[in-house]
């Protein structure tokens, strides 16, 4: 669905991407974990279209997306969910979700889709007049989620969702992705969380420093000595 071959991506003279080759295939869930710095927000915003790769290509579904606008790329299935999840803090909750299917115009369907999102997230269904500021970071982080799902992705793409928030919180939107994922969308789900990424993703790739270090299944990263040393807490 989705493969990245040889992307370098700079700001200025910051070589924040190098060389990175990495695969999502229709249906899995694939996260991207690494430390700060390492490159994961850099790698989702070239995907999403708000940077540019300086070298290599992107394709998905077999057209390249390398450099396109960002709005096309939307319309053509990919929807970010971005770090820090900025709502739009003073729009009601409905508002916010409203606002996540500006390229469509079937009225019914987006109906339909907005009540799909308050069954999936029923905290928003309960709060869809208050006003999105005001919201815990928990709503808020399923706010973003649910804005980006009103664009109807085929691709979702997912920076931090666990940033932020309590241990409790962190598993209801990572049943909530996995849920998502069982119903046909396709996540690649960028994390420094590595422990509660690797136990809902089918594959995972490590970034160091703008480099893919490391592959594999999820399962075969859980085992890697590497991986639990510098990303499990040693556990
Ligand atoms: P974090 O989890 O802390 O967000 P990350 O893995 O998502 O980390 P990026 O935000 O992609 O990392 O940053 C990768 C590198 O690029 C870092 O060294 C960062 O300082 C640099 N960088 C990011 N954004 C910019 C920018 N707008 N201008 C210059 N350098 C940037």
């Amino acid at each position: 669905m989705l493969k990245v071959n040889n992307i370098d991506v700079f700001y200025g003279n910051i070589h924040a991407l190098k060389d990175v080759s990495l695969e999502v295939n229709e249906g899995e869930i694939v996260t991207l974990i690494g430390a700060n710095g390492a490159g994961k927000s850099t790698l989702l915003k070239t995907l999403s279209g708000l940077l540019k790769p300086k070298n290599g290509d992107i394709l998905y579904l077999t057209q390249s997306i390398a450099g396109k606008q960002a709005q096309s790329i939307v319309k053509s299935g990919i929807s970010h969910v971005p770090e820090g999840r900025r709502v739009f803090a003073n729009m009601s909750v409905e508002e916010n979700l409203e606002l996540g299917a500006y390229l469509r115009n079937d009225r019914d369907g987006i109906k339909k889709d907005i009540e799909y999102i308050y069954e999936l997230f029923p905290r928003l269904d309960e709060r869809k007049k208050q006003l999105s500021g005001t919201l815990s970071g928990g709503e808020q982080q399923m706010l973003a989620m649910g804005r980006a799902l009103m664009a109807k992705p085929k691709l979702l793409l997912m920076d931090e969702p666990s940033m932020g928030l309590a241990p409790l919180v962190v598993k209801k939107i990572f049943e909530i992705i996995k849920t998502v994922n069982e119903q046909g969308t396709t996540v690649l789900l960028v994390e420094q969380n590595a422990n509660m990424a690797l136990s809902i993703a089918n594959r995972a790739y490590v970034l160091e420093t703008g480099k893919i270090v490391l592959s594999g299944t999820a399962k075969e990263l859980q085992e890697s000595e590497q991986v639990k040393a510098a990303y499990l807490g040693g556990l």
